[in-house]
């Protein structure tokens, strides 16, 4: 685990092989050919492009190529409501109402380029914003609705909002005490049916004046289309822009990473003010002509299920932290709902523990599939797709038209630029830091206002990930850690995750977070927060314990401390805080917490 030649990972599950039958319904059924025989040139072509030759536009590719065949009476949309009212929307509806809301914008001199913001929860509303706001070629920015007045203001300045939509309450509460700092803001549209806040304007009446038709301009692949703010795990969010022809990617590694094809009804249950909840909460499924089901509802295991039973969800895409508290509820749960529908699951945004991958195989009869990517590469890159055997606990291997590299870290952490050059470590089972070769269509382009930023993510011929993998002889990869997080312990690199996954095997842990710890003699040591499961109590009986399992478990690597702490702090997006468990352990400023899940019962 901690270098050459130590290649075993400590948690050392069978590998979960995958039956003739299996491997011959999936969509790719033969890695090897795919990535021989697969070019981006090749995946445009299952896209169909602006009539006459036009160029590519996202929101052509999710709705009108759909809605002007047979498949427009289809229904493209179900959102789920919180009071579990649902409403649909057939590929024609969002064509029409995605045209009334892209004459709406043009209706005020919103052009090409021009920055849309949607704060808004997974309502019909915001699905309208998104594909209008791309017909019109203005860019879009997606806001978690969650966030503070502070972080919404930081966004809307950074990304130099124009337009923003939401709902007169968020406005009320978020944005009217912070808009005179604001002057680029010139329009706020609110949905509902009231009566508009002061300073804002009405959606719905907008979009009823409005024409059905439009004629999305020409669009060149390079056209900028979203912009997404990063989820803040390591320090300040970073807003990376993203072009038209990233939906070549969301198309095609929704087929190959997530089995996913025409007749699904998809859930991706990630917030639409994240990456994973635009590329495919919304573009991937629709650029299928699939359904895609969301679900404005609570965290909660057991609504998930009957979600998922439902609405008959077929393939379900989530997150670790979702699935590790799924998993808390106990193998019975899952089987209390008819989950026949459901084929294919997939998690990704933080290592998934390969006792969850097997929890799956167990509890709903389907292993979940790690898949890997970043907001700045805007879809999967590394993925355990339909066909291929699941390594638990590892993220895969890299899609076809995706070539990833381990590089060697130098001293500071970080692939080691020597004159602009980098070695790539080809030998398998040593760490480095994950690095991919540009040239995939949803290659983020930019850091707003932050150039030496992006420039300081290449390296060669690479992009840097900055996070830490090992490639096993098979080709597969697995997570280490964060460049930031990885710990330096008495000589050994100690990866967090593989620290936390080992914890979370004791009955009595739900979820760890792991980081190092300042030492004199060690460098630093490892020390692990630890949450427990329902009726597990905290004493120092327990704590001895996991100590010793630990031990048992990693030897010299294990955590030398542990706490017990009922509320990690996660990212919004579901992510353990690493970052600011060090902080407050060193007694050092939280850094920035715009991202930073708020406590349960603790003020929105
Ligand atoms: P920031 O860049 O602001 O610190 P972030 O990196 O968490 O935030 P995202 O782009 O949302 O923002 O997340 C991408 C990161 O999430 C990856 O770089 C990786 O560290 C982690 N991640 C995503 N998927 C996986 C996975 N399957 N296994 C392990 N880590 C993952
Ligand atoms: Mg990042």
């Amino acid at each position: 685990m901690t270098g050459p030649g130590d290649g075993e990972a400590a948690t050392a599950y069978p590998v979960i092989r995958k039956t003739e039958e299996e491997i011959a319904r999936a969509n790719l059924t033969d890695y090897a050919r795919a990535r021989r025989e697969f070019s981006w040139t090749a995946a445009r072509r299952a896209l169909s492009g602006l009539p006459e030759g036009r160029g590519l536009n996202i929101a052509h590719e999710a709705v009108d190529r759909h809605a002007d065949s047979p498949r427009g009476g289809h229904v493209a949309l179900r959102c789920v409501g919180r009071d579990d009212s649902v409403t649909e929307m057939t590929y024609a509806d969002l064509r029409a109402a995605s045209n009334r809301f892209a004459n709406v914008l043009r209706g005020m001199g919103v052009g090409k380029g021009e920055r849309v913001f949607t704060l808004l929860g997974r309502v019909p509303d915001l699905y309208v914003a998104v594909l209008g706001t791309l017909k019109n070629l203005s860019v879009l920015c997606p806001l978690f609705s969650a966030f503070g007045p502070e972080p919404v203001r930081e966004r809307l300045r950074l990304g130099g909002g124009r337009v923003l939509v939401t709902t007169p309450e968020l406005y009320t509460r978020k944005v009217a005490a912070i808009r005179d700092s604001l002057p680029g803001l010139t329009h706020v549209l609110v949905s509902g049916d009231g009566p508009p806040p002061p300073g804002t304007l009405p959606l719905r009446r907008l979009m009823a004046g409005a024409p059905a038709e439009f004629e999305i301009p020409a669009t060149d692949p390079g056209d900028m289309a979203l912009l997404h703010f990063t989820s803040g795990t390591t320090g300040t969010p970073k807003g990376a822009v993203h072009v038209h022809e990233a939906v070549v990617a969301h198309h095609a590694t929704a087929v190959q990473a997530l089995d996913l094809r025409p007749s699904d009804v998809f859930w991706c249950t990630a917030d639409p003010g994240w990456v994973t909840g635009m590329s495919y909460g919304v573009v991937a499924p629709l650029t299928l002509g699939a359904t895609l089901v969301t679900d404005a509802g609570e965290f909660d295991a057991r609504r998930w299920c009957r979600v998922l039973q439902d609405q008959r969800v077929t393939v379900w895409y989530t997150a670790p932290t979702a699935l590790r508290m799924l998993m808390r509820h106990g193998d019975a749960l899952p089987r209390e709902y008819d989950l026949s529908r459901l084929r294919f699951v997939a998690s990704v945004g933080e290592p998934l523990n390969a006792e969850v991958v097997v929890w799956g195989s167990r509890a709903l009869g389907l292993p979940i599939h790690d898949n890997w990517w970043q907001t700045e590469t805007g879809a999967i890159m590394i993925g355990n797709l339909a066909a291929m055997d699941v390594k638990p606990g590892s993220m895969g291997r890299p899609l076809p038209g995706v070539e990833a590299a381990v590089l060697e870290r130098g001293a500071d952490g970080r692939a080691r630029v020597a004159g602009g050059a980098v070695r790539v470590i080809e030998e398998p089972d040593v760490e480095g830091e994950l690095a991919l070769r540009p040239g995939w269509p949803s290659m983020f382009r930019a850091y707003v206002g932050d150039p030496d930023r992006y420039r300081q993510a290449f390296a060669g011929d690479w992009y840097l990930s900055g996070d830490v993998v090992r490639r096993d002889r098979d080709g597969y990869f697995w997570f280490v850690g964060r460049s930031d997080d990885v710990i330096k312990s008495a000589g050994h690199l100690v990866g967090p995750f593989e620290v936390e996954s080992v914890l979370m095997e004791h009955p009595a842990v739900a979820e760890a977070g792991v980081i190092g710890k300042p030492d004199p003699v060690a460098g630093e040591l490892v020390k692990a927060f630890v949450t427990l499961n329902t009726g597990f109590e905290p004493t120092e009986r327990l704590r001895l314990e996991l100590i010793a399992f630990g031990r048992r478990r990693l030897g010299a690597v294990a955590p030398r401390e542990v706490v017990f702490d009922q509320n990690l702090p996660h990212t919004r997006s579901g992510k353990v805080m690493r970052r600011l468990l060090k902080a407050r352990e060193l007694g050092l400023p939280e850094g920035d917490l715009s991202t930073l899940e708020p406590r349960p019962g603790a003020a929105p």
